[in-house]
């Protein structure tokens, strides 16, 4: 089998010398374990996070030990009654072919519910539910909103755009880091309005597509979007705090938002959420999503980039904006 290394720690952006790809002999099941062979692995933002040596919410990756994240498989060998052999799960052990995990780390999946099992990374799974809680409970979405997301092309955006539409937002805007993104926004999507942050200020773009302001933010990218959507927030507007991709890979702290102080008079509600503490909502998220999936409501949207060794660079390419919709990594049949 063959896993992939955290070979040194980044310093700002990540290069091809920080990951080392490793040939492992299979190892023997022990009692109640299982045998996974990975067809897809997801590549996520949170994991630049975990490159640093720092204190947050999840453990830092340790240097010459195998990465891990989200995967998707079929049960090879089992010693495990409750999960057979052929069965689908979704686990922990991403970053490498073959995994073997205790049978209770890992999740028995319907592979005939989902368009393809790497849904289950996606739309299905963990950036899914972002979108749903951090749209719905977070920020507290009402029939009529007006909803601007960041990052709207990608995992969580494109769903949080998706959703807001269906669930009756008066307007639905996001903003992407390209005219095909953009593109695929409005035509593929359904948003309302959708513009390029890298085309002009974020600020004139975004009071050009909501003349009357917005209700909800749904927050992927961090700085200059936050102190936009800060200025053009409604009076008792909500925010998600979800992420803050333009700061992930910078080495010194950020100048904006410089108008936080703003979020007083207008009385905004600005929450931060991470989803693995409302897995309680998977339910009502599998229910309401997996239905309009099977209705053809809403769209799966990935980027697939084929081969274990070439996870390194689709995870970089994820952080410079090569993805549309979720980037998985597909590592076999
Ligand atoms: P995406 O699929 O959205 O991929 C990342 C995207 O970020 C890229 O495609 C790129 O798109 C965009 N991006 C990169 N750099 C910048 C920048 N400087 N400014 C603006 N956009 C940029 O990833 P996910 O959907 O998985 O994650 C989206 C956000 O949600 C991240 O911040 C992530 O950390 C966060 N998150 C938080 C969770 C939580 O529990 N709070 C759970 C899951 C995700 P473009 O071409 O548009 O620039």
């Amino acid at each position: 089998m063959q896993e992939i290394r955290l070979a040194s720690r980044p310093s700002g952006w990540p290069t091809a010398d920080n990951f080392e790809l490793v040939e492992l002999p299979t190892p023997e099941l022990g009692p109640g374990q299982v045998l996974v062979r990975n067809q897809f692995m997801s590549v996520d933002p949170y994991m630049r996070g975990r490159m640093n040596d720092v204190e947050s919410y999840v453990a830092p990756f340790e240097v010459g030990k195998a990465l891990d994240g989200a995967a998707i498989g079929e049960v090879v060998a089992s010693n495990a009654e409750s999960v057979p052999v052929g069965a689908t799960v979704v686990h922990g052990l991403g970053w490498r072919d073959y995994a073997v995990l205790d049978a209770k780390r890992v999740r028995v999946v319907d592979p005939s519910a989902a368009p393809t099992p790497s849904a289950y990374l996606g739309l299905l799974g963990m950036t899914g539910l972002t979108a749903y809680v951090g749209l719905l409970d977070i920020a507290q979405f009402r029939e009529g909103d007006v909803v601007f997301v960041s990052g709207a092309a990608g995992a969580v955006g494109s769903v949080v755009g998706q959703i807001a539409k269906l669930r009756g937002a008066k307007r639905v805007i996001g903003s992407a880091g390209s005219a095909e993104k953009v593109r695929h926004l409005i035509d593929d999507l359904g948003f309302d309005a959708a513009f390029n942050y890298k085309d002009s200020s974020v600020r004139d773009q975004l009071r050009a597509a909501a003349p009357d302001g917005i209700d909800v933010y749904f927050d992927n990218v961090g700085g200059d979007h936050l102190e936009a959507a800060i200025k053009f927030l409604n009076k008792y507007g909500r925010v998600a705090l979800c992420g803050a991709i333009s700061q992930y890979n910078e080495t010194s702290a950020p100048a904006a938002p410089r108008n936080l102080a703003l979020a007083i008079g207008k009385e905004l509600n600005l929450r931060g959420f991470i989803v693995g503490n409302h897995n309680d909502r998977m339910p009502d998220f599998v229910a309401e999503v997996g239905g309009w999936l099977r209705e053809g409501k809403i769209s799966a949207q990935e980027t697939i980039v084929e081969g274990l060794a070439n996870a390194p660079e689709a995870f970089l390419g994820l952080m410079r904006g090569e993805n549309t919709g979720k980037m998985v990594i597909k590592l076999g049949e």
